[in-house]
């Protein structure tokens, strides 16, 4: 993949410039909220931990925003981090009216924000709610085992999360998504029935209408890395990782949600819009530092930094990194993103030229059934979905 880094001062072209910053055509706009309590064991995303800065920070969104303005109706708005939830009422309110002010938001389907279980009090619900802006709620739970959260180095506690969901139902979300994490070092398939148990026993459970559940990855530079170099974590077996995912399964099945994606599932009508445009190769835009934009072509991203971030927004020039995608990138790109959903790869989206090695490249997995083809589509089975990124690679045109 061609990679390109355009220096704040020195970028190629104005027309370029022009379009990377301005003239992006998108309804998705995705706003990076980079700061943490303190680091959870398993994380490779870039965060800062500790509370200074985070009003000039706010104040850059802000003037981020106001900067990459566009007329193109807003369809879905998504705060993620890092933990949005550690911003206060009032300056979550402050990126909310710019996002007003600057962006057309009455064709708006669908605004999320992500959220850390112990910041989820009846107070700050209630003021996130009288904002009349945020209607799906995306709740980091990992796990509702505090042996488990602990190992973690979360936060919050069980407890905590099962009233996160309670007071946030009560508040009047009706849309809450909860994220979980699977095959922990020790966890047991019991264990990790405790856990789908739980969700399943909260008085609320009618609320939550989406399931997030991650294998859990090892990600380079991390404390888990670090732990499990010196032995001290041991992560589970591939059959017990397997059966967990059967146990999930079984669970869906029991309690109404489809599974739409490897690591997504929802009660039907409740697919994430945002990430499926994601998955659709719809283009984005990303404000904040580290955040990606997309037009289908060209992936910018801010430099992943809070501090030259915040002092580049208050100059107006926020240095930024860039990739000019070539056809076969982004073909390779679909094939990896359309292969971890149910929908698959539409056939009308590949190129011409790489058709017939599609085809061939598909068969075996039909054969094995991996896949399911029809007119339209190569579909993964659920076994499939397991395997989508083989199954990916073997597509590749390289
Ligand atoms: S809350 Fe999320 S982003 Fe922050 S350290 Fe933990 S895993 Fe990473």
């Amino acid at each position: 993949m061609s990679s390109i880094l355009i220096p704040a001062t020195t970028r190629g072209g104005f027309a370029e410039r022009d379009r990377l910053l301005y003239y992006l055509d998108f309804e998705m706009l995705y706003i990076h909220i980079p700061y943490c309590h303190h680091k959870c064991t398993y994380c490779g995303f870039y965060s800062v931990a500790g509370s200074r800065d985070r009003e000039a920070y706010v104040e850059a969104v802000c003037r981020e925003l106001s900067m990459r303005r566009t007329t193109k109706p807003l369809r879905t708005v998504y705060f993620g981090g890092g933990t949005p939830s550690l911003l206060s009422l009032q300056q979550l309110e402050r990126i909310v009216d710019a996002i007003r002010a600057y962006f057309d938001t009455s064709k708006l389907e669908e605004v999320t924000i992500e959220a850390n279980p112990e910041n989820l009090t009846a107070p700050y619900l209630e003021g996130l709610a009288r904002m009349h802006f945020f209607d799906r709620l995306s709740i980091g739970i990992q796990s509702f085992s505090d042996n488990e959260l602990r190992m973690l180095n979360r936060v919050h506690t069980a407890k905590q999360a099962m009233e996160a969901v309670h007071n946030a139902a009560v508040a009047g979300f009706d849309n809450i998504s909860v994220d979980l994490i699977m095959g922990l070092p020790g966890q047991t398939e019991r264990g990790w029935q405790a856990n789908l148990d739980t969700l399943a026993s909260l008085s609320d459970v009618a609320a939550v209408k989406h399931l997030s559940c991650y294998e859990l990855t090892v990600e380079e530079g991390s404390l888990l890395e670090r732990q499990l170099a010196m032995g001290r974590l041991k992560m589970p077996d591939e059959t017990v990782v397997e059966r967990e995912y059967g146990l999930l399964y079984a669970w869906c099945e029991t309690n109404g949600f489809e599974q739409y994606e490897v690591s997504n599932f929802c009660r039907p009508g409740f697919r994430s819009r945002h990430n499926s445009r994601y998955w659709n190769r719809t283009p984005y835009i990303g404000i904040g530092a580290s955040a990606h934009s997309f037009d289908g072509t060209i992936r910018r991203w801010n430099i992943a930094d809070a501090v030259r971030y915040t002092s580049g927004a208050a100059t107006g020039d926020i240095p930024f990194e860039s990739e000019v995608l070539s056809e076969r990138d982004a073909y390779n790109e679909y094939v990896m993103t359309a292969l971890r959903t149910v929908e698959g790869i539409e056939k009308k989206m590949v190129p011409e030229p790489w058709r017939e090695r599609l085809v061939l490249a598909a068969k075996p997995y039909i054969a094995n059934g991996l896949l399911t083809e029809d007119e339209e589509r190569y579909k993964p089975t659920r076994s499939g979905l397991l395997h989508a990124d083989g199954i990916a690679a073997a597509m590749f045109v390289l």
